[in-house]
């Protein structure tokens, strides 16, 4: 392999967050490969967003290093213009609330970062979104708008919308939180498509059997800090904290 396919996806290096005197993120470091999938669980309040958030710069850092594809962002420094705007869009972001602008259609809402991010043509953005849409099953609902579709349907959408501009990593925190399970459930299931196409991903999420099912990694966060990291198997069936098995026991 080249030295570029070996390079990770993503490397975080003992990110340290806080507010005020609140420390969210304690000293985490966290390496994704290539075509990785991750999921990050725990309990409400423990960082897991804050953490994500650092990946795309939604949050910057108080100290600790964070590489995106090779592209590093060290603590301090000024990564503002083209930089900020290449690093973040390499990363795709996928919230628990959609987002979608209601005033445009399904179509629109996919194609109009294309043009605006990307340059590219409303005719190619336009062919670029029909393609997604295909992908997450939502075709027949191009011109439609967002209020005309279901929770589960608005999430696939913001799916097609990230995919849109050709991200190298796509971060989810807890995509499906906002939505009644069997809505949940066509989520998921895009998202497994997603990783097995190769996608990386991280993915914070309380969908046990997700992570179970999809994760390479699991990793549990509490109180800012890494708990519990390793495959599936490792984490879900014997954890090796107490701390850990409480929560796990929980929400199982
Ligand atoms: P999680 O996603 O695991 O629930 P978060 O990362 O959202 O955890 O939050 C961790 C802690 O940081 C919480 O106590 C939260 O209230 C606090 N927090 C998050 N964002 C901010 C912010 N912008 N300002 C102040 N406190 C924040
Ligand atoms: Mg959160």
């Amino acid at each position: 392999m080249s030295a570029v396919a070996q390079e990770p996806a993503v490397v975080l290096d003992r990110i340290h967050k806080q507010f005020g005197d609140l420390v969210v993120v304690r000293d985490v470091s966290l390496t994704v490969a290539r075509g990785e999938v991750v999921a990050i669980i725990g309990p409400s309040g423990s960082g897991k967003s804050t953490l994500l958030r650092c990946i795309n710069l939604l949050e910057r850092a108080d100290s600790g290093r964070v590489e995106v594809v090779g592209r590093a962002v060290e603590p301090g420094a000024g990564v503002a213009g083209r930089d900020l705007a290449a690093l973040r869009r390499s990363v795709g972001m996928v919230f628990q609330s959609f987002n979608l602008f209601p005033h445009m259609t399904v179509l629109r809402n996919v194609s109009l970062p294309q043009e605006r991010v990307l340059g590219r043509s409303r005719a190619e953005a336009d062919a670029r979104s029909r393609q997604l849409l295909e992908r997450v099953g939502l075709a027949a609902k191009a011109d439609t708008y967002p209020s005309r579709c279901s929770g589960g349907q608005q999430q696939r959408v913001a799916i097609a919308r990230a995919l849109a501009l050709d991200p190298e990593v796509m971060l989810f925190d807890e995509p499906t939180s906002a939505l009644d399970p069997e809505l949940g459930l066509e989520v998921l299931a895009v998202m497994r498509e997603l990783a097995a196409d190769g996608m990386t991903m991280v993915v914070v999420t309380h969908e046990i059997h997700f992570a179970a099912d999809v994760a390479d990694r699991v990793v549990v966060m509490a109180d800012g800090a890494v708990l519990e990291e390793g495959t599936p198997e490792q984490v879900l069936r014997s954890p090796s904290t107490e701390r850990a098995r409480r929560f796990l026991s929980a929400v199982v």
